[in-house]
């Protein structure tokens, strides 16, 4: 790829977007429809793309990727008419003789998504859905890790949806430098915190908005009255999804002394119970995605205390399900992002430690307490802030199609999903329409005697 090529794609899609017809409901619905098509259709592409690149098991790919993406379209789909509808909007009185104001969701022009690697599907479509229910045009730069996921997203795009509103290009750090030298009207990118502040830096130069949706140490937190049987099971599940390479994972527990010892052997249960006793030969546990990664991630576990798993191996880039334990609070896999297969077990003494521990960290992208009493619950949600969090649960929040998703600080800025992606991708512009039949001189000059009173009460 060569700056032309982007230089190229942007001024198709920019002419494509001057014409109008990316605005109207018929090409939007359209194009979400045949989205839809594609997530049918193309099913068994994707889910063995996702296995070639991560090993990922079928019914994984199927539930997250796929079912996100699913779920956000059918929910476009059906809102889509009300979404565009102009919003009225009340005036106050002295403005509104003979005048209405409306809010006006205008589309934004050519946007940029730039996914991640660690669910290549639904980080480059699920974005999209938003851009194309907003009458956007859009490139979409794939991560270069995943190679098959990122060939199956570019066939796709180029089979199912109008190739003269969008175009997918390829490429890794010097490709995207070139992609970003370009001039867009909206910046969507899915990544690290480091490198969004490279994608930010870029969208200054041309003032152009932008979403980052970052990652962060997102932990889990169990009380002593939580129910650690099920605790154990969503938090064991919230992190060796996609072998811990989850943007809202569990990154690491911390949990009430009084019932530590019980929790982390129930841990233990449940990894043997999801994964064997040899999860190596499990179906359902992915692969670290490259040797870097894989390098960095058996660094992390170093000479800490492993209470279960910590074998690997770097050929096939595979590390068990690791937990650790009585972790000083110094190590490095309590500064960095893990994403990857490693669970760090931190005992506090009460739950306001905990609370502490996350306050003076950066605000995480997710955050998950388990606890029967509300008024803990709610002081946890309330001294704590997060991308989004789960009472009792670990992940689940992700996949709720009309609520939003993104994260906060350090962890990212802005949303999407539903109308929060419809928002995103479009402008509220406000419109004034005033009839010429009555124009009373009020607010006019000058300003003088009883009109200067009558203005000055009024206006
Ligand atoms: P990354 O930041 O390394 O890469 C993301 C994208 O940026 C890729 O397309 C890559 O090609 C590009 N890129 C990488 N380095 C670049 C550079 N120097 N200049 C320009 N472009 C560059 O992130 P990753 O390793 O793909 O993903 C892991 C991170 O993403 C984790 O921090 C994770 O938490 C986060 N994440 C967040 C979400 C979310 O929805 N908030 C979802 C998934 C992953």
């Amino acid at each position: 790829m060569s700056l032309t090529t982007v230089a190229e794609d942007l001024e198709r899609l920019r002419t494509t977007y001057r014409t109008g017809r990316t605005k109207t409901y018929e090409w939007r619905i359209g194009q979400l429809e045949a989205l839809s098509r594609m997530m049918d259709e193309q099913e068994t592409r994707f889910a063995d793309a996702l296995a070639g690149d991560m090993h990922r098991g079928h019914t994984e790919s199927i539930t997250t990727d796929l079912a996100v993406v699913r779920g956000d379209l059918k929910d476009a789909i059906k809102h889509l008419k009300k979404w565009m509808k102009p919003e009225n909007v009340k005036m106050p009185l002295v403005l509104g003789t003979g005048a209405k104001c409306e809010v006006i969701r205008e589309p934004l022009g050519v946007a940029l998504i730039i996914g991640a690697w660690n669910y290549p599907i639904m980080l480059t479509l699920g974005p999209l859905i938003g851009a194309i229910a907003g009458g956007n045009c859009a490139v979409i730069k794939p991560s270069e890790l995943p190679k098959a996921c990122a060939v199956a997203v570019e066939r796709s795009v180029k089979e199912y949806l109008d190739p003269d509103a969008f175009a997918v290009v390829q490429g890794g750090i010097p490709e995207t430098t070139e992609i970003l030298a370009q001039r867009y009207d909206y910046i969507f990118f899915t990544g690290s915190p480091p490198v969004g502040r490279i994608v930010m830096e870029a969208a200054t130069k041309h003032l152009t908005p932008l979403t980052l949706e970052l990652g962060g140490k997102s932990p889990a937190i169990v009380a002593a009255d939580a129910d650690l049987e099920v605790a154990a099971k969503r938090i064991v599940q919230g992190k060796f999804l996609n072998a811990g390479q989850t943007c809202i994972g569990v990154d690491y527990v911390m949990v009430e002394e009084a019932v530590a010892d019980d929790l982390i052997d129930r841990l233990k249960n449940e990894i043997v119970a999801f994964y064997g006793t040899n999860p190596k030969t499990s179906q359902d546990l992915a692969r670290i995605i490259n040797d870097a990664n894989f390098d960095r991630l058996v660094g992390l576990i170093g000479d800490n205390e492993v209470a279960i798993g910590g074998d690997h191996d770097r050929e096939e880039r595979y590390i068990g399900p690791t937990m650790l334990v009585d972790v000083p609070p110094d190590a490095e896999v309590m500064s960095e992002e893990i994403f990857g297969p490693i669970m760090p077990v931190v005992r506090v003494g009460s739950i306001p430690e905990a609370i502490e521990h996350v306050v003076e960290g950066e605000k995480p992208l997710a955050l998950y307490v388990f606890s029967k009493d509300k008024k803990l619950q709610r002081q946890v949600m309330a001294r704590t802030s997060s991308g989004g969090a789960c009472i009792n649960d670990t992940l689940t929040h992700i996949a709720i199609p009309e609520a939003p998703f993104g994260g906060v600080g350090y962890s990212g800025m802005g949303q999407y999903h539903g109308k929060y992606g419809f928002d995103t991708f479009t402008h509220a512009k406000t419109v004034l329409t005033r009839t010429t039949k009555l124009d009373p001189d009020l607010r006019y000059p000058p300003y003088e005697g009883m009109k200067a009173t009558l203005a000055e009460k009024m206006m």
